[in-house]
Parts: structure tokens; C-alpha cells; sequence
């Protein structure tokens, strides 16, 4: 549910261009492309009653040629370089590529087609050629090295130093410190890291489809439902074994069946199925390439300055060194040991009271605990339902929510163009009445539409451009027939205000630079404004505001409330265990050294997860060292903690709301000022330090989780 933001130095730049490249033959095709100039709708919203997917390819084209004309210029000015002729003419590169790949990428996850598809195909590689020519042209790094290197002298204010180290770092980052020579090397080990990462990506996909569970008669399928044993009896014909049963594998270890299966047999079989897809000696085993993976990265790592990958990964994030994730995921082993082994003891319990005879084992574990969660909080989603009608819960909790908290109001407009008939768009005001923003919503499931649910920005917000947020969230919610009011599940209600937490670190966007500006924060703090957000859904004023039947009018009854608070406490030790196993995976893998021989995959695995006491008994990682597509292929490498970390932030933050007054204008003032209208114009930690006083702690993420540390009252 990461917010998509472009790799690009100037991700948000929106400017008028005021000089043009000369392109005498191209003049009638730029004038023609509704990207080639700044949308002169409100706020520059995106003017989709004149873009066709044709214009996308040619405008990203022509983008990328605007932006080396300005790039070039930039490094071969004359002028002694300065802060204004650099770093901020950098800011100001890019115009017609930002506003083309912001609304390409909108539609191209939100509502694609087979023109939009190709064209991200086409242009996916170019994209990242292109930035490469920005990061690794030596002129322009000169440049902003003598800058950075005058900084002292060059009394800028505290937002203008932020972008010239930002600047810097990225580009030393990319190995602009290099000798030529070392340049050589890295791109060498970078082009072999990107085969194998691509290889890694292709068998595990590969993999999982021949690690499907197939099954030869129905009888060991009891427990799914009819439609769930037809859809397998038809996958197994299309796969040219009529008359037998498949069950396809997800992409964590834990298999969603594995809750309904009844026959225990066929459950160890699925669980293993899932365990070993990687592991099975043939062409399909990622073993070998891992080991590979880990060591070129190490050298990397090494060549770059850092003692290992996780070092040089988290050199801009909030925890920033490898030693503060230890520590954290650390902290919190104790009291998730303690949970997962208590949850065991019960659902042990259960099974005994059910009359099996067998110890628990990783491939029961959702089945029992599933009846655990009935039998002692018996929640019907169906009863919920009727209470969270979508258009109930938009206005009266989301907006409401908001509004309480800081001061803002909306109001529906039906003047802009959308790109497809569902999208609403809002006018976003702010506590004086002005225009604040305008944000657009997109919350019903397409078959063209990515999975999952996102936000990110049209146009975004910087002073120095002169531009003000457009904002908009998608998600996948149940479309309901003509007519029928749109009634979703409490998952759905958070995931609304999930994503609109991200909407608010957009539209609250106050900065100088659009590179620094809204979401553009590390991965580690990105999902702090989002999953802050959803604790409003639960919060008694905000919940009675949006909760009524549908029907009767009738504020949704205590007792219910007080049963989605209980459930959501059980299965937390399960749930955190396997996180915090994966995250471990990940980080000892990336701990190595440059000089590390190839590893034994499985060896090593079974060491760092005893070594890190996350070998928790029956709760294996989410995901395995050999399909863990996220740090080896998915650029979340010593990253897949940053969840977890983000969760202490708004845990934390939370609960200072708790203790100063809960929901209050005053309160939500002071969040919005310091935490956030920053964006990434100050450092992380720092920030937090200040809203709250202290550090972030992990006490109030383990008590809402129902968590406990062992040994304390
Ligand atoms: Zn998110």
C-alpha cells in the first residue's frame, strides 16, 4: 500500500516552461500532446477529456529530451556554480516528464489497457536509463559537489541545505565518488545483480505455478466451499489434468485454504508444497542465484564505502544504521514469543476439545485459530456491513474525521475530467476558507485495475513552483449493482482511512521543493501518516458519525464495537512473529561481508532465525529466504522492517493524542505543523523528537497488539 513515487531526482517538478528546446520538425507534435504545456485546469489537474493513451508514449519521449536539453545546460553553464543555477535549476527540470508520468502511472495502474501496457513496457527501460544519465553525468555531479562543499559558507536557510545534502548524498550514493575504474566495477556488478534479480523474479513465478497442490480426489478437499472445488477442478483442466483437482500457491508461506481444509492430510501437503516451491533442485531453484545475490551486493556495499548492504540501504531512512533495526526488532521478540506461544496453548486447546489426536504444526494453525476467534469473539462480518455504507463512511468519517482534527472541508465538484466514470473528484478547503487542494477517489474494483490500494499525486505541491496538491487514493472495493448502496467490510473502512492518512501527508504538503515535498519520505516513515490515520476509524466520536445502519438509521450498538476491538488483538503474535522472522531473513542476509564465500541457503537461514531467537515455535517466516521476491527482486532489500518501524511511529504518536485530549483541533494542529506539512525537509528523527518530545518507543505498539513483555506487569 506504498504510495507509487517516480524514481526520478524531481519526482513532483511542475513548472512553466519558460524556454523551450528548439525542435523545429517536432513543433506541430508538441503542440498537439495536452502534456506539453501546464494543464490550465484548477490547480493543473489533469485534462483527461484531451489525453489518449496514444499521447503517453510520445510524452514521456519527449519529456525525457526536455529534461537532458535542461540537464546539459545545467552542467555546462559558464557560471561558477551556485545553489540558484544548480540545485534549484535541477528542481526545476523535468516539467513535461513529471506531468506525464504522473498521470501515466495513475492510469496505467488504476485503468489500463493493452496501448497503456505497451507503452509501459516500451518505456519502463528508458525511464531508468534516464535517470541514470542524471545521476551518473560527471559535469553535473562537479557541480553539485562544490556546492556541497561550500555549504558552510553559503548561509542557506534550513530547507535549502536539506535538498543540497539530499541532492548529494543521492548522487554519491549512485557512486559518483567512484574512480573510473570503480565506476567500471559498479556497473558491473550492477548489471549482474539486475540479471539475477530478473532470473530470481522469473522462476519464483515459475515456481509457484509448478508448486501448485494437486489432488486427486474431492474427498480431500472437504472444507472449501463448492465454488472453491469447481474453480480448482477448472484450473487442473486447464492445465491438462482433467478430472483432478489444483490448488494454486500465494505468494506467503501460509496458504489462505489452509483455514478451511479439514482433511489434515492435504494441509501438510499444501503447507509443504508452499515451503519447498524453490527448493527442489530443478530449474525453477533459487538457492543458487541467492547466495550470488547476497555477495554481489556485499562487494557493492563494499566498493561503495559501507561495512555491508544493509548499511548502504539505510543510509537514508529514519533508523538510518543496520544496529538500530537490530535493536528494534529486538525489542520486540520477547513479548511476541510470549504472545504466539499463548495463542498456541489455546489453539492446542481447541483442538483437543475438538477430539483430534496431534500436536500443532504450522499447517493447523490457521484452521484452530480461526475457531478460536469465533468461539470466544464470534464476530459475522455480515452483521458489520449494514453499518459502513462507503459513501457514509467517506464523508461522515473520513472527511469528518479530518475536518475535527484540522479544520478542513469538501465539497464535491463534477466540472473536471476523470478518467473513468467512478472517480470522484473534491475541492479541499482549508480552516480560512481558501483552496487547500483538490483530491480524487477511486475505490471500486476493476478488472483493469492493479491490486491492492494506493495513493499518490496528479500535480505536486511545491512554493517554489508555484503549484498546489492534486491528490487521489485507489483501492478495489465490491462495486454494488445499480442502485444498491455500496456496503463494505471493517478491513475496507481502515483501508479508507489508510489511504486518505497518505492523501493528508499530500494535501498538507507545505515545502519549498517539490523533491522534498508531501510523501516523498523514506520507506520507513512513508506508511507513519497512513496507519496514524486509521486509528480515527475506531475513535468513538468519529465512529458514531459514520457507523448507522444504512436501513434503520440506528448507530451501530457498544457490544459490536467492543467485538472488532477484542478480535483485532488475537492472532497478533502470529501475525507479528512471522513478520519479524522475515524481517530478520533480510536483514542477516544483508548484514554479510564483501568477502563472504557462497552460502548453503538453507543452512543459513535455519542459523539467523536461531540466532535472532525469531525460530518461533510453529510460526515460520511470512515469507522464505528462497521466495522472498521483496528484499531479492522487489528493491525492499534491509527495507522489509520499514512496515513494523512505521507502526511504532503511529502507535506512538497516537497515543500522545491519548494523553493530551485525543481528538481536538489543537492536536490535530500541532501534527499537521510538525509532521505532516514536512515532507522530507527536515531529518526523520528529529521531527518526531520534536512532536512528541522523546524518541519513539515500541510500548504502545505492543499494548495495542495485546502484547506483553515477559517477566513485567
Ligand atoms: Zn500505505
Amino acid at each position: 500500500m506504498l504510495p507509487f513515487r517516480t524514481l526520478c531526482l524531481t519526482s513532483a517538478a511542475l513548472v512553466t516552461l519558460c524556454v523551450m528546446p528548439v525542435s523545429l520538425g517536432a513543433a506541430t507534435a508538441v503542440d498537439a500532446n495536452p502534456f506539453a504545456a501546464p494543464s490550465t485546469l484548477p490547480l493543473q489537474a489533469p485534462p483527461f477529456d484531451r489525453i489518449k493513451d496514444t499521447d503517453y508514449g510520445p510524452a514521456l519521449e519527449e519529456g525525457m529530451q526536455r529534461q537532458i536539453v535542461e540537464i546539459d545546460a545545467i552542467a555546462n553553464n559558464k557560471a561558477k556554480p551556485t545553489f540558484e543555477n544548480t540545485i534549484v535549476a535541477l528542481e526545476k527540470s523535468g516539467a513535461m516528464l513529471t506531468r506525464a508520468q504522473l498521470a501515466f502511472f495513475a492510469v496505467v495502474q488504476a485503468n489500463t489497457n493493452d496501448t497503456l501496457d505497451k507503452t509501459q513496457t516500451d518505456e519502463a527501460p528508458k525511464l531508468a536509463a534516464h535517470n541514470d544519465a542524471i545521476f551518473l553525468n560527471s559535469r553535473l555531479f562537479g557541480r553539485v559537489k562544490a556546492i556541497y562543499d561550500a555549504r558552510d559558507k553559503l548561509k542557506l536557510d534550513p530547507e535549502s541545505l536539506q535538498l543540497l545534502k539530499v541532492d548529494y548524498d543521492g548522487f554519491v550514493h549512485a557512486g559518483a565518488l567512484l574512480s573510473e575504474a570503480d565506476k567500471a566495477k559498479l556497473r558491473e556488478l550492477n548489471k549482474e545483480d539486475a540479471t539475477l534479480e530478473t532470473a530470481f523474479q522469473q522462476r519464483l513465478i515459475a515456481a509457484a505455478k509448478a508448486g501448485a497442490l494437486v489432488v486427486d480426489n474431492k474427498a480431500e478437499l472437504a472444507g472449501l466451499t463448492d465454488d472453491e472445488i469447481k474453480a480448482a477442478a477448472h484450473t487442473a483442466e486447464e492445465r491438462g489434468l482433467k478430472g483432478k483437482y489444483v490448488l494454486p500457491l500465494q505468494n506467503t508461506t501460509q496458504q489462505p485454504k489452509l483455514s478451511s481444509l479439514e482433511n489434515r492430510a492435504t494441509r501438510e501437503k499444501l503447507f509443504n508444497s508452499s515451503w519447498t516451491r524453490t527448493e527442489k533442485g530443478d530449474a525453477n531453484d533459487t538457492r543458487e542465484l541467492i547466495s550470488r545475490i547476497a555477495q554481489l551486493r556485499a562487494q557493492k556495499a563494499q566498493l561503495l564505502g559501507y561495512p555491508n548492504h544493509a548499511a548502504y540501504a539505510l543510509y537514508d531512512q529514519m533508523a538510518k544504521t543496520p544496529e538500530a533495526v537490530e535493536n528494534f526488532i529486538s525489542q520486540l521478540v520477547p513479548a511476541t514469543a510470549n504472545k504466539a506461544a499463548d495463542e498456541a496453548r489455546q489453539i492446542q486447546a481447541m483442538i483437543d476439545a475438538k477430539g483430534k489426536h496431534f500436536d500443532l504444526k504450522p499447517w493447523d494453525w490457521q484452521r484452530y485459530s480461526d475457531m478460536v476467534r469465533k468461539a470466544n469473539y464470534d464476530l459475522d462480518d455480515n452483521e458489520l456491513r449494514p453499518y459502513f455504507e462507503l459513501n457514509k463512511v467517506l464523508i461522515d468519517g473520513v472527511f469528518y474525521a479530518a475536518t475535527q482534527l484540522y479544520g478542513i472541508t469538501f465539497r464535491e465538484r463534477h466540472d473536471l475530467p476523470v478518467y473513468h466514470p467512478d472517480v470522484r473528484v473534491f475541492d479541499v478547503f482549508d480552516k480560512d476558507g481558501s483552496q487547500l487542494a483538490l483530491f480524487y477517489c477511486d475505490y471500486f474494483k476493476r478488472d483493469n485495475k492493479a491490486g491492492g490500494a494506493w495513493m499518490s499525486n496528479f500535480v505536486g505541491q511545491s512554493k517554489l513552483l508555484g503549484t498546489k496538491p492534486v491528490v487521489y487514493n485507489v483501492a478495489n472495493l465490491p462495486k454494488p449493482a445499480p442502485g444498491q448502496p455500496a456496503l463494505i467490510s471493517f478491513d475496507d473502512v481502515t483501508t479508507m482511512f489508510h489511504e486518505f492518512g497518505h492523501g493528508l501527508h499530500g494535501l498538507f504538503a507545505n515545502g519549498h521543493y517539490p523533491s522534498l515535498s508531501g510523501a516523498n519520505t523514506a520507506r520507513d516513515f512513508v506508511e507513519f501518516p497512513s496507519q496514524f490515520n486509521e486509528h480515527w476509524a475506531l475513535y468513538p466520536d468519529v465512529l458514531k458519525h459514520y457507523a448507522v445502519n444504512y436501513k434503520t438509521g440506528a448507530t451501530i450498538p457498544d457490544a459490536l464495537v467492543e467485538k472488532i476491538k477484542k478480535s483485532q488483538t488475537w492472532g497478533q503474535g502470529y501475525s507479528l512473529g512471522e513478520l519479524l522472522a522475515a524481517s530478520q531473513l533480510d536483514m542477516q542476509w544483508h548484514l554479510l561481508k564483501a568477502d563472504t564465500p557462497k552460502l548453503d541457503v538453507d543452512a543459513f537461514e535455519t542459523k539467523a532465525l536461531a540466532d535472532t531467537h525469531t525460530d518461533f515455535a510453529n510460526v515460520p517466516p511470512r515469507y522464505r529466504t528462497s521466495y522472498f521476491l521483496h528484499i531479492w527482486a522487489n528493491g525492499y532489500s534491509a527495507g522489509y522492517y520499514a512496515y513494523q518501524w512505521s507502526v511504532m511511529l503511529d502507535d506512538d504518536a497516537y497515543s500522545w493524542f491519548e494523553h493530551n485530549g485525543g481528538l481536538t483541533r489543537a492536536n490535530g494542529q500541532r501534527f499537521r505543523d510538525m509532521i505532516l506539512s514536512k515532507g522530507h525537509s527536515e531529518d526523520y528523527g528529529p521531527m518526531f523528537r520534536a512532536f512528541y518530545g522523546k524518541d519513539p518507543d515500541i510500548g504502545p505498539m505492543l499494548e495495542h497488539r495485546g502484547l506483553t513483555i515477559p517477566n513485567k506487569s
